[in-house]
């Protein structure tokens, strides 16, 4: 099968039904950048920026930050990079910044909280993605954002961001697009105002299904207890889906769901057309769009949303079965 699915590297990801999808990969290292041309993916629709920060001794500092993302951005070869912007805390510890002892560090002082608390860690960050993303085209995505409030104070920060670059003589990018994460479920609750300030939207189903069930990601008690492909995740999906949709907001999704082909057939579904992934998950998550038919698997999930049991995932894998998905 490994064969079979590097063999299609080359191939579109394009449904019986003529819907082109976009596969993406998830990066965290420079090191990780090559498997676009291995997989042929389109770009990379997560890049975790943490990585430098939780290797070093100290924060690593502009003039390193914007090193490494334009070897990044060179090493992308001019297909797209979403860099998401510092996401520690929780899980993710720097040496340096105490914010252990927290009774629960999942819904602590992490990832955005902390930038906008420390706003010259997040200015640095974006001034060195500034730099880097000079006359190209630029993604930038803001982690854990809990309210449009916080996706505005983000924004202001790299306006400064851009100003002072252009101040300095630097050259714009070719092309900025700024977005947020949905991982918090409160996020879904304001789109309309958060809608007006983003380019687009990715969908963090790992921390999402977390907050939505109350279930800890981390603990095996009962991280497999629910299930992504339940009554309620679906429905909850499906209304951020239609309302990103209707007001033309470019939606992706970026966790772990979107790289199992099963799940990600869902998504695609719901309407979903921009899927991000680690490497490995490309070729069977290709295989999968290149036999789906999209109406049928249209008509069949509205059948779903309202079951009151835990039989959806056995529906949804004998649906994809029977017709040869
Ligand atoms: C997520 O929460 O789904 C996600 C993609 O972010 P991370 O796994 O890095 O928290
Ligand atoms: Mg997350």
């Amino acid at each position: 099968k490994l064969a079979t699915y590097a063999a299609m590297r080359d191939l579109p990801a394009v449904t019986q039904c003529d819907q082109p999808v976009r596969l993406l990969l998830n990066a965290g290292l420079l090191a990780d950048v090559p498997q676009l041309e291995a997989t042929g993916a389109h770009g990379i629709g997560l890049y975790r920026t943490e990585m430098p920060f939780m290797a070093r001794p100290q924060l690593p500092d502009v003039w390193a930050q914007t090193s490494l993302y334009s070897k990044i951005l060179d090493a992308a070869q001019g297909k797209p990079v979403v860099f998401r912007t510092l996401d520690v805390g929780s899980d993710k510890l720097l040496p340096y910044w105490d914010s252990a002892g927290e009774d629960n560090p999942a819904m602590g002082w992490r990832s955005i909280r902390i930038t906008l608390d420390r706003p010259a860690v997040l200015r640095h960050q974006l001034r060195a993605l500034v730099r880097a993303g000079a006359e190209r085209d630029l993604y930038i995505m803001f982690p854990m954002v809990a309210e449009a409030a916080e996706l505005i104070k983000a924004r202001a920060l790299l306006d400064m961001e851009l100003e002072r670059h252009r101040a300095e003589g630097g050259k714009p990018p070719a092309q900025l697009r700024v977005g947020t994460m949905l991982e918090v479920p409160s996020l879904a609750w304001q789109l309309p105002a958060l809608l007006k300030h983003v380019d687009f939207i990715s969908i963090g189903s790992n921390d999402l299904t977390q907050f939505l069930f109350a279930a800890d990601r981390g603990n095996m008690r009962i991280s497999e207890r629910y299930d992504v492909l339940s009554p309620p995740m679906l429905s909850y999906l499906r209304s951020i889906t239609d309302r990103c949709l209707d007001a033309g907001v470019q939606l992706s999704l970026c966790g772990e769901m979107a790289g199992r082909p099963l799940d990600a057939m869902v998504l695609l579904g719901l309407g979903i057309r921009n899927l991000s992934m680690s490497a490995p998950s490309i070729g069977p998550v290709k295989a999968m769009v290149r036999s789906l038919s999209l109406s049928r698997l249209e008509d069949y999930m509205s059948t779903l949303y309202d079951l009151p049991d835990h039989s959806v995932r056995d529906k949804l894998r004998n649906f994809a079965l029977d017709h040869g998905v």
